[in-house]
Parts: structure tokens; C-alpha cells; sequence
């Protein structure tokens, strides 16, 4: 008898709650991980004695509410901080808009710049909710293909929801809305987080929806952060899946996956290890997956094709400093609207101009950024008085024409300090340590193709009935016996849990359907 029922390869979020959950079901889990620690993109790390940083995701909100009550996160360490504002965005003439958890004031923030945008505001949001009510439900279940899931649209005329939603660039859909330059440049900065896309690029008004899914203390659409950084998740998710007897192993890299009469049997490790089971589940994407852990003849030649056609060309990097104390930003009036998130973003012109720059291999020089000090509202990730700051910064293509990244690292710096330092003067004095993290680091520290942070575009084109592989959306794949649970499945990036909830449902339905006799299992590993 094998020594394991489920290996997972990969200790991401996802890996960790495909662990839990089949954990918790009795089932023997076994989980490898390559790194030092567990948590993939959603880790702390301590760079510098007390600084405490999310290295790589840093915003907290769209881990689905079902996944921390089941695993019962919040027993196992979980702390989820609401930010309030949620965001802060200052503009060139030294204006600023604040969004509050409150809407009217946030309306009353809008009226500044457009008062006719202040009014639509409430029915922008409304909008949103009802385009909500139809996503939520389908987060956590293997997709519908997208002309099923039109039919059964409730609330709006379908072909109107296509239209907008599903093939609308965000640009176009913003100026259905609204007139504000400023008001537009913020909303649209949503709709390009870590996808190669400019916010005038068709198909990305959907990605508006999927980083609006949050839901935190019983508010919607809402982000906030983790007590303890990102890695406060994980941590939480770890424990939970060895509170059910998983069994996880860091230090520990999966050279390959292992092939048996047609079907993955265990793996093998960096080291020489092997372990064998009956369900091997990969977190990884799957270029890693099928192109790299598997021999070629593993699955045909078609669907490795497909593979190779997925789109997951890095759109970002992260530039995150130790700080002396916080900067301070001009249009802010002290820390108080600090404590979410500070975007700069002041129109949608900026940041399609900073995407040109990325299509044709260069850094953008005047880029999109995502500022978080967490420090403010969790004291605990800096040493007394001090504060954190990581920035998310687009574009950063994966491949730069005619240089490398890490030739490149002090000018990247430079251009972030640049562009913070017109709305924070102050920026460069505050600045003790940074590190720059650029998308060749996220593919060789994570594995992450190309660096894309979703492993794989999150576009209509490679969502719902299209992710990973139109055929193949179940979690199931053609290799019998191997699963897949990363953010590359349905429903895609970010710490979600969702994929790694799905494809745990799936193995255990199929676990459940062929009792143990691995042969019954083989009959279900089939296309859906
Ligand atoms: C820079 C960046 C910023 C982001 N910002 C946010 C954010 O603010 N909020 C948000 O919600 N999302 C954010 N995301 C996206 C989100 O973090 C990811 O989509 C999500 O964490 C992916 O989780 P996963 O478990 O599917 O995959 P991963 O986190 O990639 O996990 C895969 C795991 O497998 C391990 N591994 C790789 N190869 C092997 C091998 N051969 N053997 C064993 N282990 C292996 C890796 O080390 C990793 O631990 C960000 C991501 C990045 C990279």
C-alpha cells in the first residue's frame, strides 16, 4: 500500500488548502515544498532584523469567507485587518481622493473632481453587487462554461453583460460611467494588477470583477491586510492542515513526477527521495507542470501544445523598503489615509502609456504603483517606530530588450523612488534598506512562469470554461491520477483558496466514487 493517499506538490496557499481539506477528510496528505517555508506568493519574510515583509502578495481581501470557517483559520492564527480608507490616491496638481469604507463620504471625495461622477457612483457600485451575486456562487465549484453561465444571468440582459463585462476593456466600460480623468486612472489600476494587459486592452473590465470579489468582517468588495504579513495566512493554513495530520516538508523540490502504466504514481525529489500515491496534485502552473516535472510522452503532443499556448508573460515586480519613518505624502493631510492603499494611478492615459513602454521590453519609466505601509495598521511587521513599504509596480515585462533584470536593479529602484518622490519628497530620506523583485525572481524563487502572479493571464480568454485548458477545467488532467490545484485553474489568481478548495472536491469525489482500488480511479481522470 502507498505511504501517502494525496502528495501535493507545492506548499502555495492553494497547495495548503488542497492539503487541509483532504487532510481533514482522512485522507493521508503529503506536501513538498522547495522552499525554506511554506506559502508560495503569500509569505513573510524578514529581509532586515525586524522588518517583517509580504515579499511578493500584500494585500489581503479575496480569500473566500467558506475556506477560513472550514479550515477554521482564525483558530489557527488567521487575523484579517480592514483598512479604512481602503485607498489613497494623490494627483499630480496635489489633489487627492480618498476611499472610505463609507460610500457617501467616499461620494462626497468624487464630487471634488466630478460631481455628475459623485452621483453614478452609488449606481456604479449597485452594478457591481449585482455582477457579484452571479460570480460569487461560481468561485467555488469547477467552471461553467461562460455561455452557460449567460444563460443562467440573472438580473441584466446577458448580451449586455457580455459585452461589458466578458469583452469590454475596463477604459471603455470606466467611460460608460464617468467623467473624471482622475476618478477613471484609480477604478482602471484594479483592472491591470500583475496581467500583461493596459487598462485599453479588450477583456480586461472582467479582471474588475475578480479583484473586487473581497469580502472581509461582512463588507464587500473590500481588501485590507494579514497580522503578521501575507505569510500570516499560510502560516494559519499550514497548521490547520497539520492540526488534520498533513504532513508538510520544506527543503523539499520536486524533480519529477512519476509515471506508471499511464498513470502518476508518487515523485521524486531534488534529493532522490521518492514517495508514491495513488493522486499526485500539482500546484504548480502547467508549463511547470506538464513541460518540466513530467516526461514529454506523459500526455500528447496536442495538449502539450496547449500548454505551451497559455499566456503568462510577467506584467510586474515589487520594489519593498525598511523606513526609517513614513513618508510624507504631499496631498495627504498626516497618516491617516495612509493606512490602505496608495495608488498611483492618476489617469488612464498614465498607465496605458506605462504599458506601451512594456510591449516593446522596457520597464515602464513612469510606472503604475501600488503602495502599502502595513506598518500602520500592524505595528508588529517593523521595529518600534519604524515602518514598512511595499510597492507592487507595473509594467515589468518578463524579458528586457537588449539588458537583464538583475543588470538593472539600482535604475528600477531609482524610476520607483522617481515617481513616489513627485506626490512624497521626502521618500528618499525615509528609505533604509529595499529590494527589488522583478519577474525573473518570481519565476526562479516560485516557479511561476514568466513571473506571472496568477500563473497565467486572468482574461475572459483564459478564464471560466477556458482555464487552464478549454477540456480540461475539472482539476482532473489526462495523466490519470495527477490533479491540478494552483491559481492557474478555475477561478484564477490571487490568495483565493478557491482552486485549491475545487480540486480537493474533486479528488475526494473521485477518491469517494472509486473506493480505494486505484483502477476505478483511472475511469474518472476524464475531460470535463
Ligand atoms: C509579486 C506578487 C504580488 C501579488 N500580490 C497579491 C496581492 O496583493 N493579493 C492577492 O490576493 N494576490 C496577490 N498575488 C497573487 C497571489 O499571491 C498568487 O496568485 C497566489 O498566491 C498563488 O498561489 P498558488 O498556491 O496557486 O501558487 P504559488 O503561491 O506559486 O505556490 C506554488 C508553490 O510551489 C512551490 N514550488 C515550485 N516549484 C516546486 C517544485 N518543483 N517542488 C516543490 N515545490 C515547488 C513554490 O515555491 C510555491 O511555494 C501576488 C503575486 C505576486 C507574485
Amino acid at each position: 500500500m502507498a505511504e501517502f493517499d494525496a502528495i501535493v506538490v507545492g506548499a502555495g496557499h492553494n497547495g495548503l488548502v488542497t492539503a487541509g481539506y483532504l487532510a481533514r477528510a482522512g485522507q493521508r496528505v503529503l506536501v513538498l515544498e522547495k522552499r525554506s517555508i511554506v506559502g508560495g506568493a503569500c509569505v513573510t519574510e524578514e529581509p532586515w532584523p525586524g522588518y517583517r515583509l509580504s515579499t511578493f502578495g500584500y494585500a489581503a481581501g479575496l480569500l473566500r469567507p467558506q475556506i477560513v470557517e472550514d479550515l477554521e483559520l482564525k483558530r489557527f492564527g488567521y487575523r484579517p485587518i480592514l483598512c479604512d480608507p481602503q485607498g489613497f490616491s494623490p494627483f499630480p496638481d496635489g489633489r487627492s481622493l480618498t476611499f472610505w469604507l463609507d460610500e457617501e463620504k467616499t461620494q462626497q471625495e468624487i464630487a471634488r473632481f466630478s460631481k455628475r461622477d459623485a452621483a453614478a457612483y452609488p449606481k456604479y457600485l449597485a452594478w457591481w453587487d449585482q455582477i457579484l451575486d452571479q460570480i460569487e456562487p461560481i468561485l467555488m465549484a469547477p467552471p461553467v462554461a461562460l455561455g452557460e453561465m449567460l444563460k443562467r444571468w440573472t438580473g441584466g440582459d446577458p448580451q449586455q453583460i457580455l459585452r461589458d463585462l466578458f469583452l469590454q476593456s475596463a477604459a471603455d466600460l470606466l467611460d460608460g460611467w464617468f467623467e473624471s480623468e482622475e476618478l477613471k486612472g484609480v477604478l482602471a489600476s484594479s483592472a491591470i494588477i500583475g496581467t500583461f494587459a493596459g487598462p485599453r486592452t479588450p477583456g480586461t473590465a472582467y479582471i474588475l470583477a475578480h479583484n473586487n470579489v473581497g469580502i472581509l468582517d461582512g463588507h464587500r468588495r473590500v481588501w485590507g491586510i494579514a497580522a503578521g504579513g501575507m505569510g500570516g495566512i499560510t502560516q494559519a493554513m499550514a497548521r490547520a492542515a497539520m492540526h488534520h495530520g498533513a504532513q508538510i516538508r520544506t527543503h523539499a523540490g520536486v524533480r519529477r513526477i512519476l509515471v506508471e502504466h499511464g498513470r502518476a504514481v508518487g515523485v521524486e525529489t531534488e534529493s532522490g527521495e521518492f514517495h508514491r500515491a495513488p493522486v499526485v496534485v500539482s500546484s504548480l502552473d502547467l508549463k511547470q507542470t506538464f513541460l518540466r516535472l513530467l516526461p514529454s510522452d506523459a500526455v500528447d503532443l496536442g495538449f502539450r501544445l496547449r500548454v505551451q499556448k497559455i499566456r503568462n508573460q510577467g506584467a510586474c515586480l515589487k520594489f519593498n523598503a525598511a523606513l526609517d519613518r513614513l513618508p510624507h505624502y504631499t496631498a495627504a493631510s498626516g497618516p491617516s489615509r495612509l493606512s490602505g492603499a496608495l495608488d498611483i494611478a492618476p489617469s488612464v492615459d498614465y498607465l496605458e502609456r506605462a504599458f506601451d513602454e512594456a510591449k516593446y521590453g522596457r520597464f515602464s519609466s513612469r510606472p503604475y504603483i501600488d503602495i502599502y505601509h502595513q506598518s500602520i495598521l500592524d505595528p508588529s511587521v517593523a521595529p518600534p517606530g519604524k515602518h514598512t513599504m511595499t510597492c507592487f509596480v507595473e509594467y515589468a515585462p518578463t524579458e528586457l530588450r537588449g539588458t537583464d533584470w538583475d543588470d538593472v536593479r539600482p535604475q528600477v529602484a531609482e524610476t520607483v523612488l522617481d515617481t513616489i518622490e513627485e506626490y512624497a519628497p521626502d521618500i528618499r530620506q525615509t528609505v533604509l534598506h529595499w529590494q527589488v523583485v522583478t519577474p525573473k525572481d518570481i519565476e526562479s524563487i516560485l516557479g511561476m512562469t514568466g513571473g506571472n502572479i496568477d500563473q497565467g493571464d486572468i482574461t475572459p480568454d483564459q478564464l471560466f470554461s477556458f482555464r487552464p485548458i478549454p477540456g480540461w477545467t475539472s482539476y482532473r488532467t489526462p495523466l490519470p491520477g495527477l490533479y491540478l490545484c494552483g491559481c492557474a485553474t478555475h477561478p484564477g489568481g490571487g490568495v483565493l483558496g478557491a482552486p485549491g478548495h475545487n480540486a480537493a472536491q474533486v479528488i475526494l469525489a473521485d477518491r469517494s466514487a472509486a473506493g480505494t482500488g486505484s483502477g476505478a480511479l483511472e475511469k474518472l481522470s476524464a475531460p470535463v
